[in-house]
């Protein structure tokens, strides 16, 4: 019998989705509300288990080609003083390595081979009795299917109209400005932190790097170059960079989704719908791929499609909470005045970075 899955959204999470089930000869659908490809112009760090799930997803070679490794981390004062380091190469030995990229080399990379439904947009959906899901979409169109993966986003739709929840600030920072420029003399992901600033460079691509800056002083760009006018020169020659470029720096909110359940008979929600966590760690695209992994797997292992959103969660759940949990703890040590925080840093924040990663090494299916 033939079953079909409907993907809502074509972001990494619903990508990575349809990669999985037509891994399994699955039949899907993807719907995208918005009308063209996405032209994401931003950076994405990808930790080694990020880059494991892109090549088990067969997207990793364009992604390994386009980025740069991350090979070192250095964390610094807003004076530049170095608090300590973190040899990542070694750290992900044995598995895949750390990788810096263009947001837009991801999606590239998975969608190759997946067709998408362009300006579709889902309006609600209701579970019916035979098991099946009917879906209403904006043009006021419908569909019957056997699953939905909602991958919509922080603002899922899907979410709104089974549980709805209110995304809320990260505990790091509300929000943040991001760019990609000229490499103003960087070699390693390098973060500068002082008094509620985090002030973040990592190489992206040959000679250009992927800027992140908190944003706790309001979305004028004025305030960009005001709050970082101290830091050392990488950080004000690329804040100087951005601001004399034709595309202003992207300056959006930093939101979190903690909900108690992320399926509904056979719904379940997948990547930032379920759980959108600050990028303290950078975990947001591997928690998303992982999901869609996990599901598409039981989902082809599991002739019974209404114990799937279930099975699924008992398995991501102390994964995701494990993200969680470690992004709550750095926010929390980030927050304390730079007296408190920097004299314990060369200790604990190796041993946050290991304890945070380790678990995270090998994806468990079970
Ligand atoms: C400031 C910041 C920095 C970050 N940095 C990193 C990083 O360095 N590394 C990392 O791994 N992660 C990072 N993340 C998180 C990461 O970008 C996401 O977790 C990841 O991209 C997964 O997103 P997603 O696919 O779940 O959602 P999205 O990317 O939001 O995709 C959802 C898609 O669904 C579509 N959609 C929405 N509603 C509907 C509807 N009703 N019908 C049809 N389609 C719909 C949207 O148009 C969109 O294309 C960062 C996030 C922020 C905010």
């Amino acid at each position: 019998m033939s079953r079909t899955v409907l993907v809502v959204g074509a972001g990494i999470a619903g990508l990575a989705a349809a990669r999985a089930l037509g891994r399994h000869g699955l039949e899907y659908r993807v719907v995208e509300r918005r009308p063209h490809p996405s032209t994401a112009g931003l950076g994405l760090n990808l930790p080694g288990n990020a880059v494991a799930a892109l090549a088990v997803l067969g997207a990793a070679d364009d992604v390994r080609a386009a980025g740069v490794p991350v090979a070192r981390r250095e964390y610094r004062t807003a004076g530049g003083r170095l608090l300590f380091d973190v040899d990542e190469a070694r750290f992900w030995s044995g598995t895949a390595g750390s990788i810096c990229v263009r947001h837009q080399v991801v999606l590239d990379a998975l969608t190759a081979g997946v067709s998408v439904d362009h300006a579709v947009a889902v309006a609600s959906l209701e579970q019916q009795a035979d098991g099946s899901v009917n879906v209403l979409f904006a043009d006021g169109s419908e569909d019957r299917v056997d699953f939905v993966v909602a991958a919509d986003g922080v603002h899922s739709t899907v979410r709104s109209a089974l549980a709805p929840a209110t995304p809320r600030p990260s505990l790091m920072t509300a929000a943040s400005w991001r760019f990609i420029t000229a490499n103003p003399g960087v070699d390693c992901w390098t973060a500068w932190t002082g008094r509620g600033c985090t002030f973040l460079l990592i190489p992206v691509a040959p000679g250009e790097v992927y800027a992140y800056a908190s944003s706790s002083q309001g979305v004028d760009i004025a305030t960009l170059a005001h709050a970082y006018a101290a830091f050392p020169e990488p950080v004000t020659r690329a804040v100087a960079q951005a601001l004399a470029a034709p595309v202003p720096p992207y300056h959006s909110p930093v939101e979190e989704v903690r909900i108690p359940t992320w399926h509904h008979g056979r719904v379940t929600l997948v990547g930032d719908a379920a759980h959108a966590t600050g990028p303290v760690w950078a975990q947001g695209a591997a928690m998303a791929m992982e999901d869609a992994i996990i599901l598409a797997d039981l989902l082809a292992e599991t002739d019974d499609w209404s114990t799937v959103g279930s099975l699924w969660e008992q398995v991501r759940r102390p994964r995701v909470e494990h993200v969680q949990r470690a992004t709550d703890q750095l926010s929390r040590l980030a927050r304390l005045p730079s007296w408190l925080s920097h004299p314990v840093a060369p200790l604990m924040g190796p041993r946050a970075y290991r304890a945070t990663y380790e678990p995270l090494r090998i994806l468990k299916k079970t």
